[in-house]
């Protein structure tokens, strides 16, 4: 288990969350059953891996940075999902919590994630069959080695051929 902490600015407009913001899918905390992070903190940390690392089940801790009496409780339904437009989507459950920040305050939040490796697994083919995989990287060969190039993804961590000779 690890745990995580980052700062990220309450906006109470719609989603998508803009970098350094939390912004929810009912636009309070209460009523949230999805969580819209930017990419990066307020402090300009970036959390892509966290993003990427969270998986069901794993939680998240809100409160107001300066009022800690101001909080909510989370654990994720799903993985967070990138948006394309630099904002990270997660499917929560509400556990607990009461009150919650104005609008535009900073909050801190805790990430508790189970496992920073867990099993990841890349599950889209191309039109010939082949499995398209999301973080290839191509392993050296020596020159003179006669074959397939090999390739080895990060996300899945499977290693492939990646052009036959
Ligand atoms: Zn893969």
């Amino acid at each position: 288990m690890a745990v995580y902490e980052g700062t990220f600015k309450w906006n109470s407009s719609g989603v998508p969350a803009l970098d350094g913001e939390l912004r929810t899918d009912s636009r309070n905390w209460s009523g949230a059953a999805q969580l819209s992070f930017g990419t990066h903190d307020a402090t300009g940390r970036d959390a892509t891996r966290l993003w990427q690392a969270m998986q069901a089940a794993d939680t998240i801790h809100v409160q107001q940075a300066n009022n800690s009496s101001n909080w909510s409780d989370y654990s994720l339904t799903a993985s967070p999902i990138a948006q394309g437009d630099g904002s990270w989507l997660i499917a929560v459950s509400r556990s607990g919590g009461t009150g919650q920040a104005s609008n535009g305050q900073d909050t801190s939040a805790t990430f508790t994630v189970a496992s920073a490796t867990s099993a990841r697994q890349c599950t889209e083919y191309d039109v010939d069959g082949y499995k398209q995989h999301q973080a290839p990287v191509g392993m050296q060969s020596s020159s003179s080695a006669i074959g397939p190039s090999l390739a080895w993804c990060q996300y899945c961590h499977e290693v492939f051929v990646a052009q036959e000779p």
